[in-house]
């Protein structure tokens, strides 16, 4: 399948080569066809899938093939996202896409200034990306026409009502004309996202990037037990031997993620933090440093990394594991994209255990837990299995780049895969004896 027979306009063809695309994802051969065709559309897709094309690309022709004469402030394409990284991404994403074939298109999100926002919203936009927080401000004060809306998407609708902007996100919907097509895309289908599709869409189309609340099978799950009272030490001694070169670091408390930047930071880590308390100036200059290979590791809480988007991600790190099961999904979402493998990494502590189990259930499978020679100590029940674990004939691990096998397990000596993932043995910590050797 290629972008040009999905019936793409040379515009939108160029833009994608540009960018440097040669097939369509998944999500995208799906899709396209279904929003160009006219119909809604309900697709089950994490961050990480190429879904934003799958909307920005068929929205963009279609504004394109029936172009309007409009007041202003008539706005054509309504995208809602539940947070500002995520409206400035997706808005970039547009940019991108139409670069040959340019609308006008405008992100408004909360934290960041208001007139500015309004300036741009009056000097015309086609396509506003927005959270509904924010946008509802704007509506507020007159300054967005509904009137001539003709497409409504819904970006990361699961996040959207974890966050708390169901109400938002129905005043909003019941301000559109209803005749008007809809998209919604969602990585995970809790009953209170199926009410929502049943009031917002029109006999959808489904479509499925992954099998439902399963993982992408690119990325590779080590659980790493480790006391609560080591961790910092164990991240530290990961990235100062290799075995972590760039990571997003999940943190679940704001808190908890300046008191990890600081210690990292006085470990010699290049680290940047972004989680709500940070001004967005910040947040955005931490991403662009860690984006650019400045930072090395970016610490977030949940929120603030929610959906954003960081090409060839090598490395996520639980720090502290999340309470929901479909947040790991989310999380890890982030890695293991556009044919680039990806390990996620788990630190867990004897009290999330729990956690472990209802994420293992979700996925539908066990993860491995490796040890860390020097650095776990604690034998609980799940740390019986050796570290020099050899892969099962057949199974991903044989088939895989070596996995996180200790050196002494087979003559495999540390490789980099293609995504600079570096695979062998785990390190010792400074004045330790690896267990192996
Ligand atoms: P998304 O899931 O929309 O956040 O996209 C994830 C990443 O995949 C982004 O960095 C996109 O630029 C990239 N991407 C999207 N579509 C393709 C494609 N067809 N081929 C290669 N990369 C893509």
């Amino acid at each position: 399948m290629t972008f040009s027979e999905l019936g793409l306009r040379p515009e939108l063809l160029r833009a994608i080569a540009d960018a440097g695309y040669d097939t369509p994802t998944p999500v995208q051969s799906e899709a396209i066809p279904i929003v160009l065709a006219g119909r809604d559309l309900m697709a089950g897709a994490q961050t990480g899938t190429g879904k934003t094309a799958a909307f920005v690309l068929p929205i963009l022709q279609r504004l394109h093939a029936s172009p309007v004469e409009l007041d202003r402030r008539a706005v054509r394409a309504l995208v809602l996202v539940p947070t500002r990284e995520l409206a400035i991404q997706v808005e970039e994403s547009v940019q991108t896409y139409g670069k040959h074939a340019p609308l006008r298109s405008v992100a408004v999100y909360g934290g960041a200034s208001l007139p500015d926002q309004l300036r741009e919203l009056e000097a015309g936009a086609e396509i506003v990306v927005a959270t509904p927080g924010r946008l509802l401000d704007l509506v507020w004060r007159g300054s967005i026409d509904f009137g001539a809306i003709e497409f409504l998407v819904l970006d990361e609708a699961d996040r959207m009502l974890d966050m708390g902007f169901i109400d938002d996100i129905s005043t909003i919907i019941g301000l559109l004309p209803p005749e008007r097509q809809s998209l919604l895309f969602s990585a995970t289908f809790p009953e209170a996202i199926r009410r929502l599709t049943k009031k917002l869409l029109n006999d959808p189309a489904t479509v499925q990037a992954t099998p439902p609340n399963s993982t992408t099978t690119l990325v590779e799950h080590v659980v790493l037990r480790v006391e609560d009272s080591r961790k910092r030490e164990t991240l530290s001694h990961l990235i100062a031997n290799g075995h972590v070169t760039s990571a997003l670091v999940f943190v679940r408390t704001k808190h908890g993620a300046d008191r990890l930047t600081n210690q990292l930071a006085r470990d010699g880590v290049r680290v940047a933090a972004i989680h709500g308390d940070r001004a967005q100036s910040q947040r955005i200059a931490a991403l662009e440093d860690f984006k650019a290979g400045r930072v090395h590791v970016l610490v977030a809480t949940e929120v603030a990394a929610r959906g954003i988007d960081i090409d060839a991600l090598p490395y996520v790190v639980n720090y502290d594991l999340p309470r929901s099961a479909e947040d790991y999904v989310h999380r890890i979402g982030r890695t293991g994209r556009a044919g680039v493998d990806g390990v996620a990494i788990s630190l867990v502590s004897e009290l999330e255990l729990p956690y472990l189990r209802d994420i293992e259930r979700l996925m539908g499978r066990a993860i491995p837990v490796e040890t860390v020679p020097g650095v776990v100590r604690h034998a609980g029940p799940r740390d019986e299995r050796p570290a020099t674990r050899s892969p099962r004939p057949g199974s991903r691990d044989a088939s895989r780049s070596g996995g996180f096998r200790a050196r002494s397990s087979g003559s495999r000596q540390p490789s980099r895969s293609p995504s600079g993932v570096r695979r062998g043995s785990w390190t010792p910590l400074p004045g330790e004896r690896a267990a192996n050797g």
